[in-house]
């Protein structure tokens, strides 16, 4: 009955990029996103050649930052967004 929704990630599934839904070449190396060759630019990490994907590179510059920092910074903005709205109603509802 319920077999219309599989997860794409994990098994067997095809690699789709994280910005298109295109079939993706390859990790970010920043982020670790899969991208495809439309959404990702060649930097040069040292002697090597890296690929990132567009929002990495619009984000940061082309130096290879960590990822981690960006994702807690997106994972941390929600929360304290959320902190400061529950404070705010429980001023208001007094
Ligand atoms: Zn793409
Ligand atoms: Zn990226």
């Amino acid at each position: 009955m319920s077999g219309q929704l599989q997860p794409v990630d994990g098994g067997g599934g095809p690699m789709l990029c994280a910005l298109c839904g295109a079939e993706a070449a390859g990790p970010c190396a920043r982020c670790k996103r899969l991208v495809c060759g439309d959404c990702s630019v060649l930097t040069e990490g040292g002697s090597k050649l890296w690929a990132i994907c567009t929002s990495c590179d619009a984000r940061g510059g082309r130096s290879l930052a960590p990822g981690w920092v960006i994702v807690l910074a997106w994972l941390a903005l929600p929360i304290l967004a959320l902190a400061a709205a529950l404070v705010l109603m429980s001023w208001l509802w007094r």
